[in-house]
């Protein structure tokens, strides 16, 4: 299986931001917010748990996935939802490791986070209901990260309230980044975020606004697909993955959002459910 060694993807299981939305102007992109699987050979690495982990987890399951890092951006609702409902967590013997940078004034750390979320009222079960091992591992957002899978993992803090880490997952050559929620200051890129993404082959950003609406918007935590295509020409990225959709956004805005967005960054794509992208 050498040839595998290094064979990198990411697959799109959630895209929307804030809230989870259906119905059939939305069939193509997809409902579910935030989960993005990235596979680096052997390795399951997933970015946050938004309600695209519960399909996520039936997909694994199946497979025979047993141990998998889960990297959360932040603690949000649209961001984590989905791991209560993670098919994976209920299988005695799996082994599942939880982490995030976002610890710090009104953060808490990642065990208290999934805590808060698995509770009474909110739910009727604690994480203790999980027959797998699960783990949590807190680090702070700018930290260089070694999940015991072996692959190398970067972070950068982002602009988001009560904070938010951006990733940058490295194999064989290769490099994926995962740079959601944030908001960018008006005037200069984040400088954070071009250092981690310089060279990268596959950015996917927070896109949640157009820059024609962020003023309406400023202090919610989220950029644009303008500065999305900015940062990718100046930091020299290859692919631009278009994220974080608002809900609002329905199937024919996000194609127009793609049609202009290629036409300022050509290498740019809008992320969909089920979409597979290969650096
Ligand atoms: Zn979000
Ligand atoms: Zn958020």
């Amino acid at each position: 299986m050498n040839a595998a060694r290094h064979e990198m993807h990411a697959r799109f299981w959630g895209v929307r931001g804030s809230i989870p939305v259906s119905g059939p102007g939305y069939a193509r992109y997809g409902g579910n917010t935030s989960c993005v699987e990235v596979r680096c050979g052997g390795s399951v690495l997933v970015f946050d748990a938004g309600t695209g982990l519960r399909p996520l987890g039936a997909a694994l399951v199946r497979e025979g996935c047993a141990d998998l890092d889960l990297f959360l951006t932040h603690g949000h609702i649209d961001h984590v939802v989905g791991l209560p409902f993670f098919a994976l967590a209920y299988r005695p013997g799996n082994s599942l490791r939880v982490w995030s940078g976002h610890q710090g004034p009104g953060g808490g750390t990642t065990e208290s986070t999934v805590r808060s979320l698995m509770s009474s009222p909110l739910l009727p079960i604690t994480p203790d209901i999980f027959p797998a091992e699960v783990s949590f591992r807190d680090f702070s957002a700018g930290d260089d990260l070694a999940p015991p899978c072996g692959v190398s993992i970067r972070t950068a803090r982002l602009r988001h309230p009560g904070g938010a880490t951006g990733y940058r997952v490295d194999c064989g050559g290769r490099s994926i980044c995962y740079v959601t929620d944030t908001e960018h200051k008006p005037d200069a890129p984040d400088e954070n975020i071009l250092t981690l993404v310089d060279g990268a082959d596959i950015l996917i950003y927070d896109a949640m606004f157009t820059d024609e609406e962020l003023p309406r918007h400023r202090g919610w935590g989220h950029s644009t697909w303008e500065e999305g295509a900015r940062l990718c020409r100046t930091a020299g990225v290859g692919t631009y993955a278009i994220f974080h959709h608002a809900p609002e956004r329905d199937d024919e805005a996000l194609d127009r959002i793609g049609a202009a967005a290629r036409r300022v960054f050509p290498g740019s794509v809008v992320a969909r459910e089920g979409m597979v992208l290969t650096p």
